[in-house]
């Protein structure tokens, strides 16, 4: 099927091509699990991942991805040093206890405690020695009691609360921590080891969230779990030993073209090198079944699949290459499902019931873009046009993120132009638009989940794996995806998961 003798190759579909058929269901809505693997070792609750584009996910995404259950994958339209410390905010962010929490030396001023509390975004430091040991507790709050004046001639052991104060071992349980900050009224714990040295901190407000975030993709050490997107050029591997090193979970090989020998090296560098090999490590992008067989075969733990169905993109149209998506995510199923390596079907969904078709057709999660480019949570500001508020979109390989208009532009290597040094000589493949606001992922993810939930139902699948497995498609006519729309009538109200485009 791959070879076909014919010149014209076999057809391909997509998502507009295809439904899904009904199947008999006896299942309670409260039955329907969606959780899905991500890579060979990790798994989801949701099978989302937002995309790794400058209009999507930074910090603040991830953490809203990984709080729902999902994945955020940080762009690399950033230089290392920021990338990675984008990767420490989300690790840091937490959900129980802060390991290696950022700490403030005795001497330090005030004006350093304001700056340091600015740069993480965090209000409370325990005060160590220089042997790590802590001696007191240093808060925003203490701040206020002193004249901005004097910020800078204050020292933090001025106003610290000193030891002895009430702490936890290294090894303390969960139950155990919330007694102790129950008894005590505290807002944090610090913890420490026997020879007093700060391993730890643990604060009432992370340990709330983690209790409203049930499904929380959270790593062995319950911290939030995050991806990062990397390329092959230049000081990529640099790149990808410092995300490892700020605690990165998923390294997310990222090329607009990844059946090429050179990123096809560095997976396998990665997968093989013993300071690397236990990241998770997933190879894209492909949209055949020879490309996800080469990433199979260099240890990837799982292949992204996708040329050219994205929203904002023009490859098809620039180089006439491309495979349309659910055939693509098909046949790189073709190699993945034997191997045990999970598929990512990413770009080109417009709508929650393209989830479904996507696990269908072979995929265990997608990665999204338009989708979620209008949530709150995205970098950028919103934008007021005739009264509606839109958030900026644009593609990775669109002339505004390759061009050093701005700023140095990292990613254009991803379209194989790393060496492109003036902006007329760059070669688009993607454009700069922009999408309505949506307001916070929560209830975005909540829309998109819920259609899929309602795609188990209607199907009769309980778990992703039984979708795969016994979901049925039908081709469709164009006539059919005309009925498939709402037709006939002049849609007065939008609704929040249908807006007409
Ligand atoms: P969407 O969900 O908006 O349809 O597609 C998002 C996906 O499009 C991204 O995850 C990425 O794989 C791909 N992409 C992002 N920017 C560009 C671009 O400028 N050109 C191309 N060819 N693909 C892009």
């Amino acid at each position: 099927q791959t070879s076909p003798a014919d010149p014209f190759g076999f057809l391909g579909l997509t998502y507009d091509d295809v439904l899904l058929q009904p199947g008999y269901s006896d299942l309670a809505p409260s039955d329907i699990d969606t959780t899905s693997r991500l890579t060979r070792e990790i798994s989801l609750k949701i099978p989302l991942l937002s995309a790794a584009m400058d209009t999507v996910t930074e910090s603040a995404m991830a953490i809203a991805m990984a709080r729902q259950g999902g994945l955020g994958v940080l762009h690399r339209n950033l230089s290392i040093e920021d990338q990675a410390y984008q990767v420490d905010l989300v690790k840091r962010t937490q959900t129980g206890i802060i390991t290696n929490p950022v700490t403030i030396g005795p001497d330090a001023t005030l004006e350093d405690l304001d700056t340091l509390a600015g740069q993480f975004r965090i209000s409370g430091f325990p005060v160590v020695d220089l042997e790590n040991r802590l001696i007191g507790m240093v808060t925003n709050r203490d701040l206020r009691f002193t004249p901005v004046a004097e910020w800078a001639t204050t020292k933090v052991d001025e106003v610290m609360t000193p030891q002895p104060l009430i702490t936890g071992p290294s090894t303390i349980s969960r139950d155990d921590a919330t007694l102790l900050l129950r008894k005590h009224k505290l807002e944090r714990l610090p913890l420490i080891d026997p020879d007093g040295r700060i391993t730890g901190l643990i604060t009432v407000k992370d340990f709330v969230k983690s209790e409203q975030f049930p499904d929380s993709s959270k790593d062995s050490q319950g911290r939030l779990m995050v991806g990062a997107a990397i390329g092959y050029f230049g000081d990529a591997w640099q790149r990808a030993t410092d995300l490892i090193e700020a605690g990165v979970d998923v390294l997310v090989a990222d090329t607009a073209h990844g059946n090429v020998r050179m990123l096809i090296d560095m997976v396998k560098r990665l997968k093989s090198d013993p300071a690397t090999r236990d990241v998770q490590v997933i190879g894209g992008n492909v949209a055949t079944r020879q490309g996800a067989q080469a990433f199979v075969d260099a240890g990837a733990d799982a292949v992204k699949v996708g040329v050219g169905p994205g929203s904002i993109c023009t490859t098809r149209v620039v180089t006439g290459v491309g495979v349309p998506q659910i055939t693509a995510v098909y046949e790189a199923s073709l190699a993945c499902k034997p191997a045990g390596v999970p598929v990512i079907a990413d770009g080109g969904l417009k709508h929650s019931g393209e989830i479904g078709k996507a696990i269908v057709a072979g995929a265990d999660s997608v990665m999204l873009g338009s989708l979620f480019a209008g949530c709150e949570e995205t970098p950028g500001d919103l934008v007021l046009v005739n009264g509606k508020q839109f958030k900026t979109y644009r593609g990775m390989g669109s002339m505004g993120a390759m061009s050093s208009r701005g700023k140095k532009s990292y990613s254009k290597d991803r379209y194989f132009q790393a060496e492109v040094t003036s902006d007329d000589k760059i070669v688009p493949e993607g454009i700069e638009g922009q999408v309505a606001y949506k307001g916070p992922l929560s209830t975005v993810a909540h829309q998109l989940i819920g259609g899929l939930h309602q795609t188990m139902f209607y199907t009769g699948a309980r778990t992703v794996p039984e979708l795969q497995a016994t979901g049925k498609f039908i081709r469709i006519t164009s006539a059919s995806l005309k009925e498939s729309h709402p037709h006939d009538v002049q849609m007065t109200v939008e609704s929040p998961n249908y807006s007409g485009f």
